[in-house]
């Protein structure tokens, strides 16, 4: 039986099952999705400054962690664990190593990276679990009953004798020859991945040399709803100023097997002096002074984007795969004390990075890649005491392509099988997002919540042949809210250089009273509503004579 296991008791009631007849369908499909979240924790705790010893898992990772033990008693072989970025994955794997440790089993945990390696050996050794590792001449310790490896050098070298293998960053299986091999080759011995975006082509695929699938089952330790809903993540803000034109662009497949544009024609097209330029001066107006991460296009644009804001006096680095490991960790220390405010990269910062104060995301390398794009935002979703909710400034079109990160992907394994006719694209239950034409803000309700703009409806008449249509304009629009109306004055105000008492006089002007209880928080935009108030009065003190107040 394939089968998909959701958490039940904190989330709800997933259920995820796979086809009955593994030959009919051997794609999860989600059969019954209700949401009744009983527990909130409005300040999570950070599980990352846990220390030595015992580890308390958070019930949805206990609960994983009993699920992945019944699919492998159950007789599932190779296992896939989805836990989105910020549910502490690798807690729950630390968790499994520990079980099986206990029970005097030996296992491997796998990387496929030199750096993830390095990282996984740190947080183990942290946690208080004794290890080895095997990676090129960083061996050491090799007789442990828990070893940290590299795939590339067990490829090369062979799998040690061990009893269960753990796969991080398992989306990348698919595509690995090198994993593939070793699986294979380790028939038998169960194999779990872990992975944040289980959304790579064929991790659900036969093969032959396996005797079934690739990944014979899922189990989902959480959603990125579910973690925002019980607050161990943060939603999003997300504005989309401006964006590449890619029509034409050449796709191709990526590491991951999805559909992606080629990196050569990703960067002609967003590459762009006034996209750049833009990026910059978005920044400064919705993101001055908050830590922030850019994905950039290709080594020259992330280089260009920094450069732009030197230009503008802001603190940016840029960091690539070329950049020394000591220099790398100086680059990312400045980050962490806010003496950089801008770290700008391709996409080395999307896996394993993790700042959890860092509140601004710049989308500026376009993807159609739905696992790139998840990877990129988890940057910015994490909790953290300075920040309520992050900030997306996307200049990649990726939300009105892909949706937002924050909402629930389709949950199931690939089989490699073609898709739809469409190519690909999932149907979705929920219109894509768009932006808003007066202040980007991106949303999916037809009012703008921020600016208030309402982009005017076609007028819903019926039309009879021969007749008269008449079409009804609106009297008179309501008033604004008065917080956002005072809050855009006070944005006005800043960039031309008004006093307060401005403010509060074109307050007066449009409410009749002065302005009361009003927080002074800065829009982020200015509506064409305040726009076109402010012009009105500049119209009529101009024909009012020079003692007019403009
Ligand atoms: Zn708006």
């Amino acid at each position: 039986m394939l089968e998909t296991t959701m958490p039940e008791s904190q989330f709800g009631a997933h259920l995820v099952t796979r086809g009955e007849h593994a030959a009919c369908s051997s794609r999860a499909r989600i059969h019954s999705h209700s949401h009744s979240h009983s527990f909130k924790t409005p300040n999570p705790p950070s599980q990352g400054d846990a220390g030595s010893g015992a580890l308390t898992l958070r019930p949805y990772q206990s609960l994983a962690v009993q699920n992945l033990r019944r699919a492998l008693a159950g007789g599932v072989v190779r296992e896939m664990l989805c836990s989105p970025t910020g549910s502490g994955k690798t807690e729950i794997g630390m968790a499994i190593v520990r079980g099986a440790r206990s029970k005097h089993k030996r296992v491997i945990f796998l990387c496929n990276r030199v750096h993830l390696v390095e990282q996984t050996a740190r947080r183990f050794k942290k946690a208080g679990i004794e290890h080895g590792v095997i990676q090129g001449e960083n061996t050491t310790r090799v007789y442990e009953s828990v070893l940290v490896g590299s795939i590339q050098t067990i490829a090369r070298r062979g799998m040690p004798e061990v009893d269960l293998i753990l796969i991080d960053e398992a989306h990348t299986v698919a595509g690995s020859k090198e994993y593939r091999a070793v699986i294979a080759a380790a028939k038998g011995i169960p194999v779990i991945g872990l992975s944040a975006t289980p959304y790579a082509r064929g991790l659900g695929k036969h093969y032959d040399e396996l005797g079934g699938p690739l990944f014979q089952h899922m189990t989902v330790a959480a959603t990125i709803p579910d973690l925002i809903e019980a607050g161990y993540l943060v939603d999003c803000d997300v504005y989309a100023p401006s964006e590449p034109d890619m029509t034409g662009i050449k796709q191709a497949r990526n590491t991951y097997g999805d559909l992606d544009y080629t990196d050569a024609d990703v960067g002609r097209a967003a590459n762009k002096p006034e996209l750049v330029g833009d990026i910059v001066t978005h920044w400064l107006r919705l993101a001055r002074g908050t830590p922030t991460v850019c994905f950039a296009a290709n080594i020259a644009h992330s280089k260009h984007i920094v450069e732009r804001f030197h230009a503008a006096g802001v603190a940016a680095e840029h960091i690539d795969c070329y950049t020394d490991e000591e220099e790398r960790r100086a680059i990312l220390a400045r980050v962490e004390t806010g003496e950089t405010m801008v770290i700008s990269n391709v996409g080395i910062l999307a896996e394993g990075w993790d700042f959890p104060a860092c509140r601004t995301l710049i989308l500026a390398r376009p993807t159609r890649s739905l696992i790139r794009y998840i990877q990129m935002a988890g940057r910015v979703l994490r909790p953290h005491a300075s920040k309520a909710r992050a900030l997306i400034l996307d200049h990649s079109g990726s939300v009105t392509r892909l949706g937002f990160p924050t909402e629930e992907f389709p949950l199931e394994l690939d089989d490699g099988r073609p898709r739809d006719a469409k190519g690909g694209q999932e149907e979705r239950e929920k219109p894509l997002p768009k932006a808003c034409p007066s202040c980007s803000y991106v949303k999916t309700v037809h009012k703008c919540p921020v600016c208030g703009f309402e982009p005017e409806r076609r007028a819903n008449v019926d039309v009879r042949a021969g007749d008269l249509v008449q079409i009804t304009k609106k009297t008179k629009a309501p008033k604004m809210d008065k917080q956002e109306f005072y809050s855009q004055l006070l944005l006005v105000a800043s960039n031309k250089g008004h006093k307060m008492g401005w403010v509060s006089h074109k307050y007066r002007e449009y409410f009749g009273v002065w302005p009361r209880g009003m927080e002074d928080v800065m829009a982020p935009a200015v509506s064409p509503e305040v726009a076109g108030f402010l012009k009105h009065l500049q119209i009529r003190a101009a024909k009012g004579g020079k003692h007019a107040r403009a």
